[in-house]
Parts: C-alpha cells; sequence; structure tokens
C-alpha cells in the first residue's frame, strides 16, 4: 500500500479500499468527516501518534499489533477519542465488553469510590462489595445456576468450567473424561480453552496435545455446517470413536462468536437432554453473548435450555477485568475451602466496576435497547452484503451483535482481505471496527455499546454500506 503515503489531497477510496490484509503505519491523508458523532481531521494514523506507535512494535509481541493503529484516549457512551481531534463511533465495544457505553458515570464513580475507601485488594477476604456483586449476578441467572465465582478472564472461567466438569467425570467413572466442543468454537487462549477450540490453526501448536480428551463436532449454523439436526453431533461422537458414557462435558458457545449466529433452540434442547443423560456437564460460554448482548439477559434465554456451568466475561463488568463461573451447586461445590480461588478473583474495584455496570444495563433496559434494534441491525447488515456485491458469503445478527462473513465467490472461502477492506474503510470515515476474526480471519464483528442511539447506530450502517459498495467498485474499475 505504498501509494497510500499522505498527501495533502483526499485520497480516492480506489486507493484506499484495495483487497489487502492489515492496516498500515504510515499516516494516510482520507477526507474529512465531520457529524454529530463523527470526526476524522488528521491523516490516519495521526502523524503525531507514530512516535508512539512504533515505540509500541519495537517493544511488544509482534501478537500485540493486531488492531488498527487509533490511540484511544477517551471513550463516552459510544464513542472513542484520539487526542488529535478524531472521535470515532465505535461499534467494536473493545471488545464487547463495554455494554453500558463508554466512561458510564456510576462505573466511574464506583472505581474512584472504591479506590478512595482505600481498597483494590482484598485476595479472597470477604468484603461488602463482593456480597454485593455476587447477589447481583445471582439475580440475573434461573435456577438451578445458584453459585457464582469470581475470576479475572473469560478463558480462566472457561478453564474453571472444564476443570470442574473433569472433576464431576472422574468421580463418576475413571474413563468418563471427554470433553466435547464444537468446530470453530473460540473459548479463549489459555491451553484448556485452546484445547476446547474449534480452529485448527489455533491449535497447532499443542502438536495434537489433548487430542484424546478433547473431540470436535460440527457447530449447527446453517452456513459452515447446513445439517443443523441433532443426529450429526451424535454421529459425529462415533465416527471419533467416543461412547457418550466417556464424555464428562460439553461446551459451546450459545452463538458463535466468528458468525453470530445462535444454536438452534431444538438442537440445544436435544443436547441438554443428551447431556442429563449422559451424565456429561453442559456448559455454556456467555463471555461474549452473556448481559444483553443478544437481547436477552443471557443467550441461552433463546435456546430454551439451562446449562449445569456458566462462563462469563467480557460484558458482565463493563470494562475491568473480571469474569464469573455461574453454576449448579453440586458441580460448584466439588472442591473444598481455598481449592479453588486466584489471586485476583473479586478484586474490590472490579467487582464495584461490575455491580455498577450490571446495574446500569438493567435500570436503563440495556437489554431492552439490544433487542429494539436488533431489526435495525439486521437491515444494515442485509443491505451491507449487498453492497458488498457477492464478497459476502453469509451474515446473521441477533441483538447488538453481527457478523459478515466475507467470503470468495465461491461462498464459502474466507476473504480476509476484503473483510479487512472494510474495517479500514470505516476507520477512515470515523466508525470504529476490531481487525477481522473467525474462520480464516474473514469475519467482520459489528458490536456497539448496548447503550447506542438509534440514529448512531443507523449512521455507522450506512457508512459501512457505502465503504462495501465503493470497495467493490474500487475492485471492478
Ligand atoms: N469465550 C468466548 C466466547 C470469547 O469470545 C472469549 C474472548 N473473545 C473468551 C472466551 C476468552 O476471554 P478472555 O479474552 O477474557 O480470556
Amino acid at each position: 500500500m505504498d501509494d497510500c503515503i499522505a498527501t495533502n489531497a483526499a485520497a480516492q477510496p480506489a486507493q484506499l479500499l484495495r483487497m489487502e490484509k492489515g492496516f498500515p503505519l504510515h499516516p494516510v491523508a482520507v477526507a474529512p468527516v465531520e457529524t454529530a458523532h463523527r470526526r476524522i481531521c488528521t491523516p490516519l494514523p495521526a502523524p503525531e501518534s507514530l512516535p508512539l506507535l512504533t515505540s509500541l512494535r519495537a517493544k511488544e509481541p509482534r501478537s500485540m499489533s493486531g488492531q488498527p493503529p487509533i490511540v484511544w484516549h477517551r471513550g463516552a457512551g459510544a464513542t472513542v477519542s484520539d487526542t488529535y481531534g478524531n472521535t470515532w463511533i465505535d461499534f467494536s465495544s473493545g471488545v464487547l465488553v463495554t455494554s453500558s457505553g463508554h466512561a458510564h458515570p456510576r462505573i466511574v464513580q464506583a472505581i474512584a469510590k472504591t479506590a478512595q475507601q482505600g481498597l483494590y485488594h482484598a485476595y479472597c477476604f470477604p468484603t461488602d462489595v463482593r456480597r454485593e456483586i455476587v447477589e447481583e449476578l445471582a439475580g440475573w441467572f434461573p435456577e438451578p445456576l445458584s453459585r457464582v465465582f469470581l475470576l479475572t478472564t473469560g478463558a480462566e472461567a472457561v478453564e474453571c468450567c472444564l476443570k470442574i466438569a473433569c472433576t464431576a467425570g472422574r468421580a463418576i467413572a475413571a474413563d468418563k473424561r471427554v470433553i466435547v466442543s464444537f468446530e470453530n468454537a473460540f473459548h479463549g487462549r489459555t491451553m484448556g480453552a485452546q484445547m476446547a477450540g474449534g480452529s485448527p490453526a489455533l491449535k497447532s501448536w499443542l502438536g495434537g496435545f489433548g487430542a484424546d480428551r478433547f473431540v470436535q463436532v460440527p457447530f449447527p449454523d446453517g452456513f459452515r455446517q447446513r445439517d443443523t439436526s441433532f443426529e450429526v453431533f451424535e454421529r459425529t461422537l462415533r465416527e471419533c470413536g467416543v461412547a457418550p458414557a466417556e464424555v464428562c462435558g460439553v461446551i459451546s458457545e450459545t452463538y458463535q462468536g466468528c458468525n453470530a449466529t445462535l444454536m438452534p433452540p431444538e438442537y440445544a434442547q436435544a443436547l441438554r437432554e443428551w447431556c442429563t443423560q449422559h451424565q456429561a456437564a453442559l456448559i455454556l460460554d456467555e463471555v461474549q453473548a452473556g448481559f444483553g448482548r443478544t437481547g436477552a439477559r443471557m443467550g441461552f434465554e433463546h435456546l430454551g435450555v439451562v446449562p449445569d456451568l456458566v462462563a462469563c466475561g467480557k460484558g458482565i463488568s463493563g470494562g475491568m477485568p473480571m469474569s464469573a463461573v455461574v453454576g449448579k451447586e453440586d458441580l460448584m461445590g466439588l472442591y473444598g475451602p481455598g481449592e479453588m480461588t486466584s489471586t485476583h478473583s473479586a478484586n474490590p474495584i472490579c467487582c464495584a466496576a461490575a455491580l455498577a455496570n450490571l446495574q446500569a444495563i438493567r435500570e436503563e433496559g440495556l437489554v431492552e435497547n439490544a433487542r429494539r434494534l436488533d431489526p435495525v441491525l439486521r437491515a444494515g447488515l442485509e443491505r451491507i452484503a449487498q453492497a458488498g456485491r457477492g464478497a459476502v458469503g453469509h451474515w446473521d445478527a441477533v441483538g447488538l451483535v453481527g457478523a459478515l462473513q466475507f467470503t470468495r465467490p465461491d461462498e464459502t472461502t474466507p476473504w480476509p482481505e476484503a473483510a479487512w477492506a472494510l474495517v479500514r474503510g470505516a476507520v477512515y470515515r470515523g466508525v470504529l471496527l476490531f481487525a477481522p476474526v473467525g474462520v480464516g480471519g474473514g469475519a467482520v464483528k459489528i458490536n456497539p455499546p448496548l447503550m447506542i442511539e438509534e440514529a448512531m447506530l443507523r449512521e455507522g450502517l450506512e457508512v459501512l454500506a457505502e465503504v462495501a459498495a465503493e470497495m467493490m467498485e474500487a475492485r471492478s474499475s
């Protein structure tokens, strides 16, 4: 993309929207943008930000340089700003975290108040704020999900669920030790979470380690796996040589992060029955879907099932590192005092932030807002897919999370270069997206804070449709 080096003129779409991966570090002159919600007034990345960006590139592992080089300085509601005068409509929520909006006054105040009280660490000693958040969280879940265990990251919550399922299986039979998960699933980047994950590319470092204990079955997304019947689950296990009695747990996201398609309710209900029949723990990973993202309090409410264990994270706290496992009494009680803890379990500042966040989600009707805006997001994605003229092989959305699968003309092979062209084009115009994700890096996710107003959502979606149309035009010209 060397021809994109800064000029004083607004660059043409043909130059900016080339089908290439990544986001160049050299500033590109982009057309100025000024609306009530967006402002782009410098080349991007901002020339003054280069020392910061290059210093990070020099000191950190390459893995940390994957996002568009926009220096976050301040968030406010559904916008993010740098210090150079630019403001974006935030369609990322960080990474589906800031559900109640950036810098929510209740969260800011809760963090400040707890710090001023002189309490920013308490290990596993009891605190008042821990009692409050545990009680608040318990109220979000139906019976028999009555026990709440606080942790720090989503992957940590997933690891804990896997450990509990394996422990419960072992108590039944020594060979009841297989965890079933789903192809293309994402559960985090720690070892157990990656063994449960369903992307071969992310698991190659394991060199097959754990393959005797973790098997993946197709996720019934109706796109990569067209047959969504539960028969596929049972058949795949048979083909893998796994007997139901060997399975101690099944873990799935309620919608797969890479495609925003919920597990079909009939499938989920058959899976629930299967797990009960074979004494396997049903674990739902709600790290992404939980606390309103799908227009329901928890994603599993769409499915008509209640799992045995739930892994929570991201939107639980609005921004502070906090996760949780919520589960049935018998499973959560398998470990004795001091045997299932973590140094930063229930950090008081994180607890205070999570409490303020969940109260805001409840009292400000944000779950309802996500449900109300679901059709607006769906209509917007349909327009983007149409504007993308054949480059979008599949799209789906639920509540306030959507995903566009950029695919080559065969409609299934990922096209990450096209996905990146949309992300870059959006950022150049003041709509913030994170880097493409999912199978082959071909998926663009759209997930603004749940408090976004309809007009702002429409404005951002319109920008994406324009960019999609222009990038396809640039390609054919
Ligand atoms: N599960 C799901 C469904 C996720 O989307 C993620 C993060 N993207 C994780 C687990 C891992 O969470 P964390 O990055 O906080 O470890």
